[in-house]
């Protein structure tokens, strides 16, 4: 039994939602805010759900803002279930990531997620790919939890912690995403740094930030057993 903590990243890390995901997110802040005075497009990549409402409406206050969350929740959730049939048909699990996921199981390390979609989406959209059955939702951090993503793994270390009846040391905390932002708050809470180069950056970009291992992709199962694992 190892007494690790794998958390995971959804989008680019995981799966692709092929943009719908996205278009949800857009709909669902239209509905819920209004239109956005702020006429740029920015990405979304490594950013929390909240952040995203923020910067969007940079002339609003957060406090305004982010009272609605439930409701922009509420109504992200209805928009993105709506959209399940087309979240399937253009989103995809990444390669290599159904194997490692069930490697790791039968390691029996803890597996749960960091990633800033907010709580519920983040089930949905793990649910619609077809693999939540790997994941142990109440051990995890979300874009719920905070606009910034660096507050998440402490977060999601005392969740764990809690609810497994042991403190999981710094050095068996894995945080693996594909963004600068995943790597940061690895690096912030003192856990492992697993960068993949699935999402926006390249491995050279990727690797500027420092993490301890970074892959192409987890195509290559015993490769990324052995960064994540760290053996
Ligand atoms: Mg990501």
């Amino acid at each position: 039994m190892r007494h690790k903590l794998i958390l995971w990243d959804i989008d680019g890390t995981l799966l692709y939602s092929g943009g719908v995901a996205g278009e949800a997110m857009r709909a669902a802040m239209t509905r819920v805010y209004g239109r956005s005075s702020d006429n740029e497009r920015r990405a979304y990549a490594g950013k929390t759900d909240q952040q995203i409402i923020l910067e969007t409406f940079p002339d609003r206050p957060a406090a305004e803002l982010l009272s609605q969350l439930d409701v922009f929740t509420a109504t992200y959730l209805d928009i993105l279930s709506e959209w399940a049939e087309a979240f399937r048909t253009r989103g995809r699990v990444l390669e290599g990531v159904v194997d490692v996921l069930r490697r790791l199981r039968a390691e029996g390390v803890v597996q749960s997620l960091l990633t800033g979609n907010l709580a519920p989406v983040a089930r949905l959209k793990l649910d619609l790919m077809g693999i939540a059955e790997f994941f142990d939702f109440d051990s995890g951090a979300y874009g719920s939890d905070s606009p910034r993503r660096i507050d998440l793994a402490p977060i999601a270390a005392a969740r764990a912690a809690q609810r497994h009846g042991r403190v999981f040391a710094h050095a068996d905390i894995v945080v693996i995403g594909d963004t600068p932002n995943d790597i940061a708050c690895a690096r912030a809470a003192g856990a492992r740094a697993v960068a993949v180069a699935t999402g926006p950056f390249s491995i050279e970009e990727l690797r500027t930030h420092a993490p301890d291992a970074v892959l192409p992709s987890l195509a290559d199962t015993g490769t990324a057993l052995a960064a994540i694992l760290a053996e």
